[in-house]
């Protein structure tokens, strides 16, 4: 619906699609959209920019959909090596800051809109309009609540699905929170909005490296000699790409180095998707040393922070 209506993609459109075919709802959602519109459509899966950009150019598509951070680094390649006409980019699967989604949109003079969705809900909950003022939410088929809010109307958001025979949910539980909006949009779509997400309640952080969360940093970290039991992951922003700082404590007899190769060795051969990630430029990745006892500021020590200045949310009618 809001691909037609509202973002404007019509029959003669040529789409290519980078999204994830690996156990991914996002791609079969998008198949099946397109199929109805009857547009062409190349579904390239995940692959790296570079080898995407080689082969889109023969096709020179004017609808390109990947991850958010995916897409960046297109549009960097793009800036070196040359754009064609675009009409739109859209990312599903992340956030990313204003100043990323600049980038890609100045390079290819079109506008980049993102959608907020759940493998669970079997893609979009909401996208985006012109207006880019947070995400059109599927009223048709899902019913929104934020049960709990604070005093500027945040709360985790709820939702019923109303038109699904498998696997319906009753009240599920996002773990994202944000805001219902109410006030109709100045597009003009009818579909009420929900507000940009502002967290997820529990500790996993999804960026350029994927979906992480303290497990991950657990397992990266196991059978690593030389470091303490106390670390902590932050994901910061640096220009356009997520750095992942890997804080661990060192013992005195632990030089860095060795710690570091393991550690990367741990993640090429225990998350192949977050290595090729790494592979694709998506995210840097950092080893930062402290000495032993100093990471641990309280009792609890936070494992996992998203230190992002992501745009805050601006809601305007
Ligand atoms: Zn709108």
């Amino acid at each position: 619906m809001c691909i037609r209506d509202s973002l404007g993609m019509r029959r003669e459109d040529r789409v290519l699609s980078a999204y994830d075919c690996s156990f991914w709802v996002s791609p079969a959602v998008l198949r099946m959209a397109l199929q109805y519109l009857k547009c062409f459509h190349v579904e390239a899966g995940k692959i790296s920019p570079e080898e995407f950009y080689e082969r889109a150019r023969a096709y020179r598509p004017n609808v390109i959909f990947g991850e958010p951070s995916w897409i960046v680094r297109l549009s960097e390649l793009a800036r070196e090596y040359g754009a064609w006409p675009m009409k739109l980019l859209f990312g599903g699967g992340e956030n990313i800051s204003e100043e990323a989604r600049h980038i890609a949109e100045s390079v290819w003079n079109a506008p980049l809109y993102l959608s907020y969705g759940q493998t669970e809900s079997f893609g979009t909950l909401g996208a985006e309009c012109e207006r880019k003022d947070g995400y059109h939410r599927n009223d048709l088929f899902f019913f929104f609540e934020t049960p709990e809010t604070d005093a500027d109307g945040y709360g985790e958001l709820v939702y019923t699905t109303l038109a699904r025979d498998v696997m319906p949910l009753i009240r599920y539980r996002s773990t994202d929170v944000t805001r219902l909006v109410d006030e109709r949009c100045s597009c003009g779509l009818f579909a009420k909005r929900l507000a940009k997400i502002r967290a997820r309640c529990d500790e996993m952080v999804v960026c350029g490296m994927g979906n992480v969360g303290p497990w991950v940093f657990e397992e990266i970290l196991r059978d690593v000699d030389g470091v303490s039991p106390d670390w902590q992951a932050v994901v910061r922003l640096e220009e356009w790409r997520d750095l992942i700082e890997l804080h661990v404590e060192l013992d005195r007899s632990g030089g860095l180095n060795g710690v570091e190769h393991t550690v990367r060795e741990n993640l090429r051969k225990r998350f192949v998707g977050f290595w090729k990630n790494y592979q694709m430029g998506l995210y840097e990745f950092r080893v930062i040393p402290h000495p032993r006892g100093t990471l641990r500021q309280s009792r609890k020590l936070r494992r996992v922070l998203d230190d992002r200045q992501l745009q805050d949310e601006c809601i305007t009618v």
